[in-house]
């Protein structure tokens, strides 16, 4: 499955908004290099609409999505050179399909930060830079040898080119993902480079952040196209200890309405391109994975490979029609539930049954 990569300055809480997506016991500690394997955490994507099917259907179960966030050992300026431990923290990274970084706005005097002041700028172009110059080795390594191929093959005169112009965009400092309106990151794709992948913040805040809109809009802003989420990591994994009162309780007093974690699933899950159908039935309510942009078969792979292969025709209903109509049985009445075939491209909250060949 697709991953998003966390990294961050030390002690701007990575391990503890960690600790928080997978109630682990990963060491949250007050110093550099806490948090050194990458580890896998698995959080739920909220979607009240299982609640609502499962009530249609009188499922025993409800299965939500899943978003994985990848803890990547902690990065210092330098890791394009290899200091620290750079080489693996961009081995890392390169694994991941969109990377998430966590920057501190947070005060606490107690938590040194490891540049003397909480500066979140100058924090995002630190892990930049570090990006853009791997990502300009990668081409200065990879340009003779397509220059060489293209002369050959004209056919690939196209990949030379687009990465000369990446190469341009990186030097002026910019990311290949914060260009994408201008620049088109497929024509670069099997060079793998680390800008291009899309990219999450989340701030991590206190409560006179939280509450403070015009700076919020501020953050918003320094990091577009990017999306971006607030919370207070400390507060997430606080609240994971707490009944369902004391919790809402905690988010109340720093001027929230949902967990921040709740947020992230969300944003990660948009960030990584991704989209879900729905299936219901008396056993289970559940929410499956795909791409935006799949089609009826592709997205019946998921279930199961044979489905795909031997997919004839999908029979799906909207889940705002069945909402509305309270039964299938009423949607079908009311019109609602269309046979689509192999060509047809899936909508988010598409309620689905597969016909298919066995
Ligand atoms: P990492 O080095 O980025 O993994 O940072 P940690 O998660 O280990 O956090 C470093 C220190 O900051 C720890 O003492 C945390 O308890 C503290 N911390 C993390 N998040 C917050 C926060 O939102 N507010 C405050 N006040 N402290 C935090």
């Amino acid at each position: 499955s697709l991953t998003l990569g966390i990294v961050g300055l030390p002690n701007v809480g990575k391990s503890t908004l960690f600790n928080a997506l997978t109630r682990n016991d990963v060491l949250a500690a007050n110093y550099p290099f806490a948090t050194i394997e990458p580890n896998i955490g698995v959080v739920e994507l909220p979607d009240v609409r299982l609640t609502r099917l499962a009530e249609i259907f009188g499922s025993e179960k409800i299965l939500p999505a899943v978003v994985s966030f990848v803890d990547i050992a902690g990065i210092v300026k330098g890791a394009s050179v290899g200091e620290g431990m750079g080489n693996q923290f961009l081995a890392n990274i390169r694994e991941a399909d969109a990377i998430c970084q966590v920057v501190r706005v947070f005060a606490d005097d107690d938590v040194v930060h490891v540049d003397g002041r909480v500066d979140p700028t100058a924090d995002i172009e630190v892990i930049e830079t570090e990006l853009i110059l791997a990502d300009m080795q990668t081409l200065e390594k990879a340009l003779p040898r397509l220059e060489k191929d293209a002369k050959k093959n004209k056919e690939l005169a196209p990949l030379a080119d687009a990465a000369r112009t990446a190469q341009e965009l990186l030097n002026s400092g910019k990311t290949l993902f914060s260009v994408q309106d201008s620049f088109d990151l497929s024509s670069v794709r099997e060079l793998h480079l680390l800008t291009a992948k899309p990219f999450l913040y989340v701030f991590n805040a206190d409560e006179s952040v939280l509450t403070d809109d015009a700076r919020k809009q501020s953050l918003r802003d320094l990091v577009a196209p990017a999306d971006c989420v607030f919370l207070d990591a400390k507060v997430e994994s606080e609240l994971l200890e707490l009944d369902e009162d004391d919790a809402q309780e905690l988010l109340d007093s720093i001027g929230q309405d949902e967990p921040g974690l709740r947020q992230l699933a969300r944003a990660g899950f948009h960030t990584l391109g991704l989209q879900t159908y729905l299936t219901a039935g008396p056993k289970e309510s559940r929410a499956w994975t795909i791409r935006q942009g799949d089609t009826a078969p592709k997205a019946a792979g998921v279930i199961h490979t044979d489905f795909e292969k031997g997919f004839i025709k999908a029979e799906i209903v909207s889940f705002e029609d069945l909402d509305a109509a309270g039964s299938m049985n009423a949607a079908k009445a009311a019109g609602k539930v269309r046979m689509e075939g192999k060509d047809y491209v899936m909508v988010d909250g598409d309620v689905v049954e597969f016909r298919f060949n066995v």
